[in-house]
């Protein structure tokens, strides 16, 4: 191939504009994307190795080599890995192929100093090199092709690039930065080796640099350090979790950490330890400070990495958490599993189910100990992923009892998401023997709601359940700790010791001196209400809203509609508070129907529903109101 000039894919030249305006702040991050690069393309190598071993000719030993020329003012970052072929480095370099570069451009918005956060967060490899550049050349022969077949790229990180044949004996890349004027500090060895042990000492293959002499002056000239032709390696060259914990610091972990999860904060919490016995593997499990946008996207890519015996296998293998921990990140290495395993061999995999149970139990052991020793990382924890803890109610039954214990919620008492149902039974009232909850839209439309009415007048705490997953999960959830859970919208309230008898006998007497009203009621309701019936419930309310224990809640069939989805019709039972005057005033009403709407509709109200036919209540109301 001839040298041709080829233009940059329209997204790529977007991108460079922004890394060299916005990333100059923290221009060090070259180094890292660079040798990050060489990394994969290393591990790309051993395992398309695996099968074909003659990839490596005869150069087995893979290796990130790291260098200078002061007078060229260049700096070269050299990698035996794969390689690239002339179509790859057209390809892999004029375009952006990897979907999170293409959802960060599509963020792009014109604040720069919000993009060169945004930018952050997404890594923006290999054009990382125009920070410190204003020429980079590529040069790269792919494993397992001829000399003759390698590929120079050239570009100024403008609009375009240019590409030719070229012949090179080495297998692998070399990508050489042409430093512009203002980045000569890198010419140092010292400032090299500060980036790569800061950023890349975890990578698991050497790192080598030109090892530095200092060569004494002559003729009473100052002696002065020069490179020498031998090569030292410069990094830890240990992947970050095959190390001892103790000798690996907490810097280093978050730095870990924000280099697989693409997040520019540290982690919340971490966990890292080697399982010994019928399955052996490591993890180094993390949770992150704050949760994605996509948090609630059940299919969303999982965050943990899956290595076997240190060759990276895939990313996001999901088989390795329940989907109810999808917002945690970090890396699984295991021994046990064969090299190429396939997502589908991982589905099925005794080992993968060992890891899943190992990890997840971890992962809870984490939580707990920020709900025991760390109050207000928990509660951070709780408000960032609280929702999505609660879906494991529903599918991971074996932890059931242990997620139980670490969910929150607000109260008729307790206005921050701080009381958990052992909080919650320490404060139960003598004779109580349920733990009430009631669901709701909002906090305010929960604290408010007539059912509680009662339980407020006895004194007695509620939960308030306002997460849009609240109802479903607890489906599952049905008593906790040996006391069952209550809500107070479902079903005729019994507060079984709590009421003294004489509230019995009175709330009996009203349901026999009332059947003619209720029945009344339930003629002129009967399309919008299953029963009539009089309560104790309420007390300064007129009427409320319940629905037949086991029936999914009216707020819920409301929300499900809400969201376009199928819900069964909720038919509920208005329950009526005799003692009320409105209700006394009913019974010798000329106006007994347009009333009776009227009181259901302002049940339905109360709850944070709305009237089937809002403008025929408006008229209600207006013909009682002149
Ligand atoms: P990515 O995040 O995919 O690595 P980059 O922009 O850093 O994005 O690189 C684009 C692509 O160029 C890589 O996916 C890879 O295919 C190729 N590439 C970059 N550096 C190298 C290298 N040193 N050896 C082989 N291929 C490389």
């Amino acid at each position: 191939m001839s040298k041709q000039t080829l233009s940059f894919q329209a997204e790529v030249a977007q991108l460079l504009k922004l890394v060299t305006h916005s990333l100059y702040s923290n221009p060090d991050i070259f180094l890292r994307e660079l040798v990050s690069n060489a990394s994969d393309a290393c591990d790309k190598l051993r395992f398309e190795g695996l099968n074909n071993a003659e990839l490596y000719e005869d150069a087995p030993n893979l290796e990130v080599r790291v260098s200078f020329d002061k007078t060229a003012k260049t700096i070269t970052i050299t990698d035996n890995g794969i390689g690239l072929s002339q179509i790859d480095a057209v390809e892999h370099l004029g375009t952006i192929a990897k979907s999170g570069t293409r959802d960060f451009m599509a963020k792009l918005s014109g604040d720069q100093k919000n993009d060169a956060q945004l930018i952050g967060q997404f890594g923006v490899g290999f054009y990382s090199g125009f920070i410190v550049a204003d020429k980079i050349t590529v040069e790269s022969r792919r494993a397992g092709l001829p000399a003759s077949e390698a590929v120079r790229w050239t570009s100024a990180g403008t609009g375009d690039f240019e590409v030719e044949t070229i012949e090179r004996a080495e297998r692998g890349t070399s990508v050489i930065l042409h430093l512009k004027d203002d980045a000569s500090e890198y010419l140092n060895t010292w400032k090299l080796k500060g980036i790569i042990s800061k950023y890349s000492d975890h990578i698991s293959l050497p790192i080598l640099m030109r090892k530095e002499e200092w060569k004494e002056g002559e003729n009473d000239q100052p002696g002065e350090m020069v490179t020498s032709d031998e090569w030292e390696t410069v990094n830890q060259a240990a992947a970050l979790w095959t190390r001892a914990k103790k000798d690996i610091t907490q810097e280093q972990y978050d730095e870990f950490y924000k280099q697989i999860s693409y997040d520019n904060q540290s982690p919340l919490a971490s966990t890292h330890n080697r399982v010994e016995g019928a399955t052996e593997y490591t993890q180094l499990l993390y949770i992150p400070a704050k949760a994605p946008m996509d948090l609630f996207n059940r299919d969303k890519a999982a965050g943990v990495k899956l290595y076997v015996k240190r060759v990276f296998i895939m990313d996001d293998a999901q088989a390795l958490l329940p989907v109810y921990l999808r917002f945690v990140k970090g890396v699984v290495d295991s021994s046990d599993l064969p090299l190429n395993v396939s997502r589908e061999l991982l589905q099925e995999s005794r080992a993968v189910k060992a890891i899943r149970e190992g990890c997840t139990k971890r992962v809870l052991s984490m939580i707990e100990d920020l709900a025991t020793n760390e109050p207000e990382k928990f509660a951070s924890f709780y408000a960032e992923f609280g929702a999505v803890l609660k879906e494991g109610l529903g599918e991971d039954f074996a932890n059931r009892e242990r997620l139980a214990k670490l969910l929150r919620f607000s109260s008729s008492t307790t206005d921050t998401v701080s009381v958990g149902f052992a909080d919650y039974k320490g404060r139960m009232k003598e004779g109580q023997d349920a733990i009430y909850y009631i669901t709701a839209d909002t906090q305010a439309a929960g604290k408010n709601s007539p059912q509680l009415e009662i339980f407020r007048k006895k004194g007695i705490e509620v939960l308030l359940m306002t997460d849009r997953v609240d109802e479903w999960a607890l489906n599952y959830l049905h008593e906790f700790d040996g006391t069952p859970l209550q809500s107070v919208a479902k079903g005729a309230v019994d507060l079984g010791k709590l009421q003294d008898e004489d509230e019995k006998k009175a709330a009996e007497e009203a349901q026999t001196q009332f059947k003619p009203m209720l029945d009344r009621l339930k003629e002129a309701l009967k399309d919008k209400a299953s029963d009539v019936r009089a309560t104790t419930r309420l007390v300064d309310s007129p009427a409320c809203l319940v629905v037949q224990e086991g029936d999914m809640s009216t707020q819920l069939a409301r929300m499900l509609k809400q969201a376009g989805q199928a819900a069964p019709e909720v038919k509920p039972i208005l329950e009526i508070n005799a003692q009320h005057p409105l209700v006394k005033k009913l019974e010798g009403s000329d106006h007994f129907d347009d009333l009776a709407h009227i009181l259901f509709d302002q049940a339905l109200l109360a709850e944070g529903g709305l009237p089937d036919d809002p403008s025929a209540y408006v008229k209600r109301v207006n013909a009682l109101l002149v």
